[in-house]
């Protein structure tokens, strides 16, 4: 099993963490946290159930004619590729040819044309890599209180009443995954990418405007305490090793200023002063790449 966390996700919390989000942004933070949660309920699923023979790519970003390729979750199994967008809508929706339409008028774009653009693009890359394997594509709606009037049963849905049957479904398969699949698990492996990177609508900021802090792991939260070795988040009240804590505020740097240089001082000031300059230089030796020498060093 393989899971991406959405690097989007985290640079719309790690936003949030250190300025106050416009109404648009924080809208925007809103949808991508109700879809996490989401995702996540589906995998809980998918991990409890007595599927046994998968391979399960969650997050999983590509790249396929220039165009990013965003999938929530792909199972890798014996007969087939199942590709599955996942929705966290909630109420009664009507399902329409392109749209669905909320009891109160709001129009939703049907998450099957974009089931069918992403399988489309699945298929594409595929061909490209001379992989050989059916792709098997549904929209999963995963909110038990989610209910669709004027469905087609002969479309590629899975309401939230017809997931224990499709995963016992799944279940009752008997053939054994081969090299063949491992093979593939392997090459999607590699050829992820991280989304943010090719978002065009980000939000704009600059590093001067952000608060400058440690946040942590878990929850984001900026009220970390800390001790030579070990930092604890008053938040969420987890604890860890120093290193754990700078690599990921070094990570977040990266995620929210791409084109800039990693230096001990830059990552020093990201962090408000509140980590020793000694402690940032060894974490970024022992987990980074060195690049240059003397006052140049930079890391990637
Ligand atoms: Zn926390």
């Amino acid at each position: 099993m393989q899971i991406y966390t959405s690097s989007l996700l985290n640079l719309y919390e790690e936003l949030n963490a250190r300025k106050t989000l416009c109404p648009k942004d924080a809208q925007k933070l809103s949808q991508l946290r109700k879809g996490h949660i989401g995702e996540s309920q589906w995998l809980s699923l998918l991990n409890k159930s007595s599927i046994t023979e998968a391979k399960l790519l969650n997050g999983l970003v590509l790249i396929v004619n220039d165009q990013t390729l965003q999938m929530d979750t792909l199972l890798i199994r014996p007969d087939a590729l199942y590709l599955y967008e996942v929705k966290n809508y909630k109420g009664v929706y009507l399902n329409g040819t392109d749209t669905i339409t909320s009891i109160n008028g709001n129009e939703y774009v049907n998450p099957l044309l974009q089931l069918s653009r992403t399988s489309i693009q699945l298929r594409q890359w595929l061909k490209y890599n001379r992989f050989s394997i059916p792709v098997k594509a549904f929209v999963v709606y995963i909110n038990s209180d989610f209910t669709l009037y004027n469905a087609n049963e002969t479309e590629p849905v899975i309401l939230p009443t017809q997931i224990n049957a499709h995963l016992k479904q799944l279940s009752t398969h008997t053939l054994p995954l081969t090299d063949k699949h491992d093979r593939l698990f392997q090459m999607l492996c590699s050829a992820h990418q991280t989304e943010a990177a090719f978002q065009r609508k980000l939000p704009t900021y600059t590093f001067e405007e952000l608060k400058k802090c440690v946040s942590c792991l878990e929850c984001h939260s900026l009220s970390i305490c800390l001790t030579e070795r070990k930092y604890y988040c008053q938040t969420c009240h987890s604890v860890g090793p120093i290193a754990k804590l700078v690599i990921k505020q070094v990570e977040d740097f990266r995620l929210l200023f791409p084109r800039s240089r990693i230096t001990t001082a830059v990552i020093y000031d990201w962090c408000n002063g509140r980590i020793p300059k000694k402690r940032i230089w060894t974490v970024l030796k022992t987990n980074f790449i060195k690049m240059g020498s003397g006052k140049g060093t930079y890391y990637e």
